[in-house]
């Protein structure tokens, strides 16, 4: 694979700080069902990466402490395949915050998740679950044959449960990204299509889209230069820059945490291993309130994020 760091570094992204902490996302491992094209962490079946209980106690330690975060964002690979997931998800529910499960949809089907949907909706965890377009070709191509029906069947199992569903307080979300190097269409658009064709054609109810802008690292930025496109790509993300996007960027109000308990400014710096602060700083040795005013490991990637309507882990900005 092509490193794509040394490409980014050089770069006249304007300088950002940090503000009060609002979400610790955390990265439970690399292990994943799945080995989708476009993934920034190149998580597959394959990777044996996974966060240990002495790092989970960690973060459980972080999240009891005054000021920290309000939200715990779980990510991966798939994040419930990580032994911990649920301990973790059942005691940061108990102290009170919003959990948040990035799942990839086919775990559902995977031989000892039956009962993941319920856990889920018994702990009241918002589902962000990846669906890159309602088109059966599109889905499979990107993510692999056969991903489009198993992840219609999660959906449909976590709407009978409750999921998606207007009043139960459950909250189902979709990300689309696109699948190649341009821009997401606006987002309000897309999410309207997606209700109408996922309604009419499959029953499916979910809370909201959120559009996601494919960043120029890891797996999805070595096809860009293996395909000579990485170049355009950034003359692409640089073109459509906001300076309004810069108030709302994720990095702001989000800390990044890896699987061994490092800390970062957001994923994408973690998995370009940016360190939090310009060096590598563990969680158990953190202060949340210790954060806020802190400058930002900027790079030529964070024009991913402000580009045309902005992208985030909440989707667009704008
Ligand atoms: S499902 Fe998500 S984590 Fe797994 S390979 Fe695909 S993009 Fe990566
Ligand atoms: S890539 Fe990360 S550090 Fe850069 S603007 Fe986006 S969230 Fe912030």
């Amino acid at each position: 694979m092509h490193a794509t760091l040394p490409r980014l570094q050089d770069t006249r992204f304007p300088a950002l700080r940090r503000r009060r902490l609002e979400t610790l996302q955390v990265n439970l491992g690399y292990r994943c069902n799945q080995s989708c094209l476009h993934c920034h962490v190149n998580a597959g079946p394959n990777r044996t990466e996974q966060m240990d209980g002495d790092t989970v106690e960690a973060v459980l330690a972080f999240l009891r402490r005054a000021g920290a975060a309000t939200t715990l964002d779980l990510t991966g690979g798939a994040p419930e395949l990580n032994p911990h997931f649920r301990r973790l998800t059942a005691e940061a529910r108990a102290l009170g915050l919003h959990v948040i499960d990035r799942c990839n949809l086919t775990i559902l089907e995977e031989p000892g998740q039956e009962d993941l949907a319920e856990f889920l909706a018994a702990q009241r965890v918002e589902v962000v679950a990846s669906l890159p377009c309602y088109l059966e070709e599109n889905v499979d191509r990107q993510r692999g044959e056969g991903v489009f029906g198993k992840s219609l069947r999660a959906l449909q199992k976590l709407n009978a449960l409750g999921y998606g569903r207007e009043g139960s307080g459950l909250m189902l979300s979709l990300v689309y990204n696109p699948q190649g190097p341009v821009l997401p269409p606006p987002q309000a658009q897309l999410e309207a299509d997606y209700r109408r064709h996922l309604a009419e054609r499959y029953g499916i109810a979910f809370t909201r889209l959120l559009t996601l802008t494919n960043m120029p690292i890891q797996r999805f930025g070595s096809m860009l230069i293996s395909q000579g496109r990485f170049n355009d790509y950034m003359a692409l993300l640089h073109a459509a820059h906001r300076d309004e996007n810069l108030e709302h960027v994720m990095c702001r109000s989000l800390l990044s945490i890896d699987w061994q308990g490092y800390a970062y400014d957001c994923d994408f710096n973690q998995m370009l291993e940016l360190p939090l602060g310009g060096r590598r700083t563990h969680i158990s040795a953190l202060a949340a309130d210790g954060l806020a005013g802190q400058a930002i490991a900027v790079a030529d990637h964070c024009y991913g994020c402000t580009a045309g309507q902005g992208s985030s882990c909440g989707g667009a900005l704008a």
